[in-house]
Protein backbone atom coordinates (compact mmCIF):
# COMPACT_ATOMS: atom_id res chain seq x y z
CA UNK A 1 0.00 0.00 0.00
CA UNK A 2 2.85 2.19 0.51
CA UNK A 3 4.21 1.73 -2.64
CA UNK A 4 0.69 2.55 -4.39
CA UNK A 5 0.32 5.62 -2.10
CA UNK A 6 3.92 6.88 -3.80
CA UNK A 7 2.74 5.97 -7.04
CA UNK A 8 0.10 8.33 -6.92
CA UNK A 9 -3.20 5.61 -6.95
CA UNK A 10 -6.19 7.28 -6.03
CA UNK A 11 -7.73 3.75 -5.14
CA UNK A 12 -7.81 0.14 -5.81
CA UNK A 13 -10.44 -2.03 -7.28
CA UNK A 14 -10.29 -5.39 -6.28
CA UNK A 15 -12.52 -8.37 -8.36
CA UNK A 16 -14.62 -10.05 -6.04
CA UNK A 17 -14.14 -13.42 -7.41
CA UNK A 18 -17.43 -14.78 -7.44
CA UNK A 19 -19.86 -15.38 -9.93
CA UNK A 20 -23.59 -13.90 -10.87
CA UNK A 21 -23.13 -10.16 -9.05
CA UNK A 22 -21.55 -11.66 -6.22
CA UNK A 23 -20.00 -9.33 -3.73
CA UNK A 24 -16.83 -10.05 -1.44
CA UNK A 25 -15.71 -8.47 2.04
CA UNK A 26 -12.72 -9.04 3.56
CA UNK A 27 -10.14 -7.52 5.70
CA UNK A 28 -7.46 -5.52 3.80
CA UNK A 29 -5.15 -5.43 6.51
CA UNK A 30 -4.76 -6.32 9.88
CA UNK A 31 -3.82 -3.08 12.00
CA UNK A 32 -7.53 -1.88 11.75
CA UNK A 33 -6.77 1.68 10.56
CA UNK A 34 -7.78 3.04 7.49
CA UNK A 35 -5.75 1.64 4.28
CA UNK A 36 -3.62 4.29 3.01
CA UNK A 37 -5.66 4.15 -0.30
CA UNK A 38 -8.90 3.67 -0.75
CA UNK A 39 -9.97 -0.02 -1.62
CA UNK A 40 -13.25 -1.47 -3.18
CA UNK A 41 -14.66 -4.70 -4.66
CA UNK A 42 -16.09 -4.95 -7.36
CA UNK A 43 -18.28 -7.90 -9.05
CA UNK A 44 -16.62 -10.14 -10.80
CA UNK A 45 -18.32 -8.95 -13.68
CA UNK A 46 -18.03 -5.52 -13.45
CA UNK A 47 -13.87 -6.60 -13.13
CA UNK A 48 -14.02 -8.12 -16.54
CA UNK A 49 -15.86 -5.31 -17.86
CA UNK A 50 -13.35 -2.93 -17.15
CA UNK A 51 -10.12 -5.24 -17.62
CA UNK A 52 -11.71 -5.94 -21.68
CA UNK A 53 -12.00 -2.29 -22.15
CA UNK A 54 -8.42 -1.61 -20.64
CA UNK A 55 -6.92 -3.87 -23.93
CA UNK A 56 -8.18 -0.81 -26.04
CA UNK A 57 -6.97 1.89 -23.88
CA UNK A 58 -7.47 4.04 -20.89
CA UNK A 59 -10.67 3.43 -18.46
CA UNK A 60 -12.29 6.23 -16.69
CA UNK A 61 -13.51 4.92 -13.37
CA UNK A 62 -15.36 7.38 -10.85
CA UNK A 63 -15.40 6.10 -7.79
CA UNK A 64 -17.70 7.31 -4.69
CA UNK A 65 -17.16 5.48 -1.17
CA UNK A 66 -19.52 5.85 1.40
CA UNK A 67 -18.33 3.93 4.15
CA UNK A 68 -17.26 5.33 8.01
CA UNK A 69 -14.60 4.18 10.82
CA UNK A 70 -16.40 4.28 14.24
CA UNK A 71 -14.59 6.69 16.84
CA UNK A 72 -12.82 3.86 18.93
CA UNK A 73 -12.49 0.57 19.63
CA UNK A 74 -15.97 -1.29 20.30
CA UNK A 75 -16.41 -4.05 22.68
CA UNK A 76 -17.38 -7.49 21.72
CA UNK A 77 -17.33 -10.87 23.08
CA UNK A 78 -16.95 -14.34 23.42
CA UNK A 79 -19.36 -16.95 24.28
CA UNK A 80 -18.66 -19.41 26.22
CA UNK A 81 -20.31 -22.51 28.11
CA UNK A 82 -18.84 -25.81 29.46
CA UNK A 83 -19.85 -29.46 30.53
CA UNK A 84 -17.94 -29.85 33.68
CA UNK A 85 -15.57 -33.18 33.42
CA UNK A 86 -16.01 -35.62 36.13
CA UNK A 87 -12.36 -37.06 36.82
CA UNK A 88 -10.27 -34.50 35.48
CA UNK A 89 -12.41 -31.31 35.30
CA UNK A 90 -9.09 -28.57 34.64
CA UNK A 91 -8.10 -30.52 31.33
CA UNK A 92 -10.52 -29.34 28.45
CA UNK A 93 -11.35 -30.36 25.25
CA UNK A 94 -12.72 -27.33 22.86
CA UNK A 95 -15.44 -27.61 19.89
CA UNK A 96 -15.81 -24.10 18.51
CA UNK A 97 -17.14 -21.78 16.07
CA UNK A 98 -17.22 -17.91 15.18
CA UNK A 99 -20.51 -15.92 16.05
CA UNK A 100 -19.25 -12.59 13.59
CA UNK A 101 -19.59 -12.26 10.15
CA UNK A 102 -19.74 -9.68 7.40
CA UNK A 103 -22.95 -8.33 7.36
CA UNK A 104 -23.92 -8.36 3.28
CA UNK A 105 -25.73 -11.14 3.93
CA UNK A 106 -26.79 -13.00 7.44
CA UNK A 107 -23.66 -14.77 7.71
CA UNK A 108 -26.13 -18.28 7.12
CA UNK A 109 -23.04 -20.77 5.99
CA UNK A 110 -19.94 -18.77 7.59
CA UNK A 111 -20.28 -19.34 10.21
CA UNK A 112 -23.93 -19.61 11.61
CA UNK A 113 -24.06 -23.65 10.62
CA UNK A 114 -20.71 -23.88 12.74
CA UNK A 115 -22.29 -22.72 15.74
CA UNK A 116 -25.28 -24.38 15.59
CA UNK A 117 -23.81 -27.78 14.84
CA UNK A 118 -21.36 -27.05 18.13
CA UNK A 119 -24.52 -25.43 20.06
CA UNK A 120 -26.27 -29.11 19.10
CA UNK A 121 -23.35 -31.30 19.93
CA UNK A 122 -23.05 -30.07 23.25
CA UNK A 123 -26.82 -29.68 23.65
CA UNK A 124 -26.66 -33.36 22.52
CA UNK A 125 -23.95 -34.77 25.21
CA UNK A 126 -25.67 -33.08 27.95
CA UNK A 127 -28.71 -34.93 26.52
CA UNK A 128 -27.25 -38.63 27.27
CA UNK A 129 -26.70 -38.20 30.04
CA UNK A 130 -23.11 -39.43 29.95
CA UNK A 131 -20.18 -36.90 32.34
CA UNK A 132 -17.14 -36.45 30.35
CA UNK A 133 -13.76 -37.51 32.36
CA UNK A 134 -12.24 -34.36 31.32
CA UNK A 135 -14.56 -30.83 30.69
CA UNK A 136 -16.02 -30.10 27.19
CA UNK A 137 -15.94 -26.54 26.80
CA UNK A 138 -18.09 -24.88 23.62
CA UNK A 139 -16.94 -21.25 22.61
CA UNK A 140 -18.19 -19.12 20.11
CA UNK A 141 -16.18 -16.86 19.12
CA UNK A 142 -16.18 -13.27 17.94
CA UNK A 143 -14.06 -11.14 15.57
CA UNK A 144 -12.94 -14.09 13.39
CA UNK A 145 -13.27 -12.43 10.07
CA UNK A 146 -11.35 -9.77 11.07
CA UNK A 147 -8.36 -11.55 12.30
CA UNK A 148 -9.19 -13.96 14.53
CA UNK A 149 -9.58 -11.33 17.36
CA UNK A 150 -11.17 -13.29 19.44
CA UNK A 151 -9.58 -16.55 19.67
CA UNK A 152 -6.09 -14.30 20.11
CA UNK A 153 -7.61 -12.52 22.92
CA UNK A 154 -8.60 -16.25 24.37
CA UNK A 155 -5.08 -17.42 24.37
CA UNK A 156 -4.13 -14.86 25.48
CA UNK A 157 -5.84 -14.39 28.89
CA UNK A 158 -6.11 -18.25 29.04
CA UNK A 159 -1.98 -18.27 29.05
CA UNK A 160 -1.49 -20.85 32.39
CA UNK A 161 -3.93 -23.46 31.16
CA UNK A 162 -3.15 -23.70 27.67
CA UNK A 163 -1.02 -27.00 28.71
CA UNK A 164 -4.47 -28.38 29.60
CA UNK A 165 -6.06 -27.94 26.86
CA UNK A 166 -6.14 -31.64 25.27
CA UNK A 167 -7.29 -30.12 21.51
CA UNK A 168 -9.37 -27.45 19.71
CA UNK A 169 -12.02 -28.33 16.64
CA UNK A 170 -13.40 -25.98 15.27
CA UNK A 171 -16.62 -26.02 12.80
CA UNK A 172 -16.00 -23.04 9.94
CA UNK A 173 -16.91 -24.94 6.66
CA UNK A 174 -20.18 -24.03 5.69
CA UNK A 175 -23.21 -26.43 5.28
CA UNK A 176 -22.43 -29.37 3.71
CA UNK A 177 -21.27 -32.85 6.14
CA UNK A 178 -17.81 -33.29 6.93
CA UNK A 179 -15.44 -35.54 5.37
CA UNK A 180 -12.86 -35.23 7.92
CA UNK A 181 -10.79 -33.13 10.04
CA UNK A 182 -7.21 -31.49 9.40
CA UNK A 183 -4.61 -31.73 11.67
CA UNK A 184 -2.62 -28.84 10.70
CA UNK A 185 0.93 -30.93 10.97
CA UNK A 186 0.52 -32.51 14.10
CA UNK A 187 1.50 -35.84 12.83
CA UNK A 188 1.88 -37.09 16.17
CA UNK A 189 -1.86 -36.67 17.17
CA UNK A 190 -2.77 -39.08 13.76
CA UNK A 191 -2.92 -41.99 15.73
CA UNK A 192 -4.68 -41.17 18.66
CA UNK A 193 -7.82 -39.02 16.27
CA UNK A 194 -7.64 -42.18 14.50
CA UNK A 195 -8.69 -43.72 17.06
CA UNK A 196 -11.39 -40.83 17.81
CA UNK A 197 -13.30 -41.29 14.83
CA UNK A 198 -13.13 -44.82 14.43
CA UNK A 199 -16.42 -45.17 15.79
CA UNK A 200 -17.94 -43.26 13.67
CA UNK A 201 -17.06 -44.92 10.04
CA UNK A 202 -20.60 -44.87 9.24
CA UNK A 203 -20.59 -40.96 8.98
CA UNK A 204 -18.70 -41.07 5.67
CA UNK A 205 -15.11 -40.02 7.38
CA UNK A 206 -12.00 -40.46 5.29
CA UNK A 207 -8.97 -40.52 7.24
CA UNK A 208 -7.64 -37.51 8.97
CA UNK A 209 -5.67 -34.77 6.81
CA UNK A 210 -2.25 -33.32 7.86
CA UNK A 211 -1.85 -30.64 5.72
CA UNK A 212 -1.71 -27.02 7.34
CA UNK A 213 -3.36 -23.89 7.15
CA UNK A 214 -3.53 -20.77 8.55
CA UNK A 215 -7.86 -19.75 8.24
CA UNK A 216 -9.75 -19.60 11.20
CA UNK A 217 -10.13 -19.46 15.12
CA UNK A 218 -8.04 -23.22 15.17
CA UNK A 219 -4.69 -21.53 13.98
CA UNK A 220 -5.03 -19.05 17.44
CA UNK A 221 -4.17 -22.36 19.18
CA UNK A 222 -1.62 -23.63 17.03
CA UNK A 223 0.47 -20.56 17.34
CA UNK A 224 0.88 -21.26 21.18
CA UNK A 225 1.34 -24.76 20.30
CA UNK A 226 -2.29 -26.57 21.28
CA UNK A 227 -3.36 -29.02 19.02
CA UNK A 228 -5.47 -26.95 17.06
CA UNK A 229 -7.82 -28.92 13.98
CA UNK A 230 -10.52 -27.72 11.42
CA UNK A 231 -13.42 -29.57 10.00
CA UNK A 232 -13.50 -30.58 6.67
CA UNK A 233 -16.88 -29.89 4.82
CA UNK A 234 -18.19 -30.42 1.26
CA UNK A 235 -20.40 -27.53 0.55
CA UNK A 236 -19.87 -27.08 -3.06
CA UNK A 237 -20.60 -23.52 -3.33
CA UNK A 238 -19.26 -21.93 -0.30
CA UNK A 239 -17.28 -20.10 -1.57
CA UNK A 240 -19.43 -18.47 -3.85
CA UNK A 241 -21.74 -17.88 -0.90
CA UNK A 242 -19.34 -17.05 2.53
CA UNK A 243 -18.68 -13.14 2.65
CA UNK A 244 -21.38 -12.52 -0.13
CA UNK A 245 -25.03 -10.95 -0.19
CA UNK A 246 -25.84 -14.93 -0.96
CA UNK A 247 -24.83 -15.82 2.53
CA UNK A 248 -28.10 -16.40 3.91
CA UNK A 249 -30.72 -18.98 5.76
CA UNK A 250 -32.01 -20.53 2.36
CA UNK A 251 -28.58 -22.35 1.66
CA UNK A 252 -28.31 -23.95 4.55
CA UNK A 253 -28.66 -27.90 4.44
CA UNK A 254 -30.13 -29.53 7.00
CA UNK A 255 -28.23 -32.99 6.90
CA UNK A 256 -25.05 -31.70 6.79
CA UNK A 257 -25.30 -29.43 9.93
CA UNK A 258 -26.68 -32.45 11.98
CA UNK A 259 -23.87 -34.47 10.43
CA UNK A 260 -21.04 -32.04 11.78
CA UNK A 261 -23.43 -32.00 15.14
CA UNK A 262 -22.38 -35.58 15.03
CA UNK A 263 -19.06 -35.21 14.32
CA UNK A 264 -18.42 -32.67 17.04
CA UNK A 265 -20.22 -34.53 19.77
CA UNK A 266 -18.46 -38.00 18.54
CA UNK A 267 -15.20 -35.85 18.60
CA UNK A 268 -15.76 -34.14 21.92
CA UNK A 269 -16.59 -36.91 23.86
CA UNK A 270 -14.05 -39.67 22.70
CA UNK A 271 -10.86 -36.91 22.93
CA UNK A 272 -12.49 -36.13 26.48
CA UNK A 273 -12.65 -39.81 27.47
CA UNK A 274 -8.83 -40.60 25.98
CA UNK A 275 -6.24 -42.19 28.89
CA UNK A 276 -4.31 -39.09 27.83
CA UNK A 277 -4.52 -35.75 26.36
CA UNK A 278 -3.52 -35.04 22.47
CA UNK A 279 0.07 -34.76 22.03
CA UNK A 280 1.51 -31.41 21.22
CA UNK A 281 3.19 -30.77 17.56
ZN1 LIG B 1 -15.70 -18.27 8.86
Amino acid sequence: MTFFKEQGVTAVLRDSDKSYGLLNMTTAGNRYEPALVPIAMLTHEDYSLIWRLLQNGAVEVEVSLSNSFSQGSVEAYNIVAEIRGLEKPDEVVIICAHLDSWDLGTGSTDDGTGVVSVLEAARAIKALGLPPKRTIRVVLFTGEEQGQLGSREYVTRHKTELAKISAVLSDDTGTGKLSTLRLNQNFAAHKLVDTVLAPMRDLDLIEPGMERYYGSDYASFNDVGVPGFACVGSQPDYYRTHHSQADTLDKVRDEGIVQAAQVLAGWAYNTAQLPELLPRE
